[in-house]
């Protein structure tokens, strides 16, 4: 079996393995284990790829603010074309739910970047919502569409670029320790490193389980989207991104098409997420009853897993068991939007450096995000 040396591999080669593999490969030989035959087959090639400051955990509205000027104005020769294209996000109410979205306008960091709005003048952004279903809005005006694969591939170009290595049909199956600190195993190939970087999505348990190193308890969820015909002879394509404050729905314009979603988020073992149609149903259910919107076809339907653990925020840092274990995991539905500051932040961490100041200010804290956060509540649990 061939062995090779690296200072650094990343498991797994979406977005959030290759932001940070990218980032890393400036000051270290770093090579990329992806297990599919491309990278992006999972989680990352399958989003809604909505970039909001709004949406998420507190932590994850900073990272989102801290990814904003990345994505606005990537660095020279980054990528080919722009990352974003600006459409605004539209939180809708109910009646029922006034409550629910006055109390999430009021949050401090939320405030600043909406619009509050009338059902009428929702229905001016989006013609086709019930007036009978709407009560009120929140604009969220500096929200875009996210071209993830532009992105994506950015990274993996940079990370080329810089003399790091991907390597595809590798799926790692064994880790154990070694004298330079790890070695990885795949069915082909062994790669000894002073550090792995655990970015393996839906499976980051998993490969902790490979190294004996103790679980987050990251938990995949199920997400559905579908693809139907928009309106004959609407201007869909300016609406904004509509979401159902309780995220029971959302539905969005999509190449002169819609992309539906119930939201859902189904419990599941990591997998090739597949759609189910009761939640295809749903979605389109849920979109007509909040609109005058009527689907007679799906042309595409599809399904991905959003990992989150117990509070919803991202893991990055050094596992507390295991020296060169580090965790880039638990993304949940925010791993895109969020890839630029994940990226520079677990960078800094695995060279042992503070978190960058660019960060800071926007209230990233690499403390909220640190794997031993579970460990000490756990403790803590134990102690009382
Ligand atoms: C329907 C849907 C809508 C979403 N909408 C948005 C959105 O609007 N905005 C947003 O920011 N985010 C959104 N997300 C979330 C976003 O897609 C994820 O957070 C992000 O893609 C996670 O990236 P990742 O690199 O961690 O995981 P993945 O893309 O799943 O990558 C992990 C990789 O690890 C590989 N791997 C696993 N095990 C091994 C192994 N043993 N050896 C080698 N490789 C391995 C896998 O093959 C996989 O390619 C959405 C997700 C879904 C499903």
């Amino acid at each position: 079996m061939k062995t090779i040396a690296a200072d650094v591999v990343v498991i797994g080669a979406g977005i959030a393995g290759a932001s940070a593999g990218a980032a890393l490969a400036e000051s270290h030989k770093v090579v990329v284990l992806e297990r599919e035959a491309f990278p992006g087959m999972h989680s990352t090639g399958r989003s809604a790829a909505l970039f909001s400051e709004i949406y998420g955990s507190g932590p994850i509205r900073a990272l989102s603010r801290a990814s904003r000027d990345f994505l606005y104005s990537p660095p020279e020769g980054f990528a080919a074309a722009p990352i974003v294209h600006p459409r605004g996000a539209l939180h809708i109410a109910s009646p029922a739910q006034m409550a629910k979205l006055d109390a999430f306008c009021a949050l401090a960091d939320v405030a600043p970047s909406i619009r509050r709005l009338t059902a009428a003048e929702a229905r001016a952004q989006c013609s086709v919502l019930r007036p009978d279903y709407v009560a009120g809005a929140a604009l969220e005006t500096g929200s875009a569409d996210v071209d993830v694969d532009v992105l994506h591939q950015g990274w993996l170009r940079q990370l080329k670029a810089r003399g790091g290595e991907v390597i595809v049909n590798a799926e790692v199956v064994r880790l154990s320790r070694s004298k330079a600190g790890w070695r990885v195993e795949t069915p082909d190939l062994q790669i000894d490193a002073a550090t792995v970087v655990n970015a393996a999505g839906a499976w980051a348990d998993a490969i902790a389980g490979l190294a004996g190193v103790a679980p987050v308890g990251l938990q995949p969820n199920r997400r559905t989207a579908l693809i139907v015909a928009a309106p004959e002879g609407s201007n869909s394509d300016e609406w904004p991104m509509v979401i159902d404050v309780d995220e029971q729905f959302y539905f969005r314009p999509d190449a002169g098409a819609l992309l539906l979603s119930p939201g859902d988020e189904t419990p599941t073992d990591p997998c090739d997420a597949q759609p189910d149609e009761w939640d295809v149903a749903t979605a389109i259910d849920r979109v007509q009853t909040a609109t005058t919107l009527q689907v007679h076809r799906v042309r595409r339907s599809w399904a991905g897993l959003r990992s989150f653990v117990a509070d919803r925020s991202p893991v990055v840092g050094y596992a507390p068991d295991a020296p060169g274990f580090f965790w880039l995991a638990g993304q949940g539905g925010y791993g895109i939007q969020t890839a630029p500051a994940m990226g520079e932040l677990a960078c800094a961490l695995v060279r042992g450096e503070p978190t960058p100041e660019n960060l800071l200010r926007f209230g990233v804290e690499a403390r909220d995000l640190r794997p031993d956060r579970f460990t000490e509540s756990r403790a803590t649990v134990q102690a009382d």
